[in-house]
């Protein structure tokens, strides 16, 4: 496995920042990239009437150029000093 997730150069949509779950992440599962979503709204409350990409076919091949791997994960020793501090 690559350093961002990946392996050997495909991407997945499930180690994607961009990408969101139903029903705990989102109403519907997709690709939440501003670019990619078929209908976006900037008011929050309207989350409901926004439709993600269809990452199965926008990433179908494993080369989705707008992939984003998450910032990684500060190291436990780190996040337990930062608590004392
Ligand atoms: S389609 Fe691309 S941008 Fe969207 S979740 Fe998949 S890898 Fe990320």
């Amino acid at each position: 496995m690559a350093e961002n997730g990946s392996k050997q150069g495909v991407v997945e949509c499930e180690n994607c920042i961009h990408f969101r779950e139903a029903p705990y992440e989102a109403l519907r599962t997709g690709c939440y990239h501003p670019d990619l979503m078929q209908a976006k709204q900037k008011a929050a409350y309207l989350d409901e009437q926004q439709i993600p990409g269809d990452h199965t076919v926008l990433n179908r091949n494993g080369d989705c150029s707008y992939y984003e791997a998450p910032e990684p994960k500060p190291s436990i020793w780190k996040r337990l000093f930062s608590l004392e501090a």
